[in-house]
């Protein structure tokens, strides 16, 4: 609870809105990685969801996080040219994949 609450006032989470095309991805930066979370389709890239949220045994903070920054409307907002839509998605896959694959 406590960790959640610094995570959502240290503002970090993020919604990356693509344009034209209006395309969203949300992120939330944890302590060691920035991970892709889709609170719509309840899909996080942490170790956590793919252990645990995917058993039904918790969700993972990340989704929490997000639902609660988008109830209080309390997240960072970036704007993206459609253009940077692949690398962005890449480069956030690339990353979180080697997170899960180091541990
Ligand atoms: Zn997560």
């Amino acid at each position: 609870m406590k960790r959640r609450e610094r995570t959502i006032s240290s503002r970090a989470v993020k919604l990356h809105v693509f344009q034209p095309s209006g395309r969203k991805l949300w992120t939330v930066v944890g302590k060691d990685n920035e991970h892709w979370t889709d609170p719509d389709l309840e899909f996080c890239s942490c170790k956590n969801y793919y252990y645990k949220t995917l058993s039904n045994l918790e969700t993972c903070y990340h989704l929490k996080t997000v639902q609660q920054a988008k109830e209080k409307n309390e997240f960072v907002s970036i704007t993206f040219d459609d253009s940077e839509y692949n690398g962005f998605v890449k480069a956030l896959l690339i990353d979180n994949a080697r997170k899960l694959l180091d541990c």
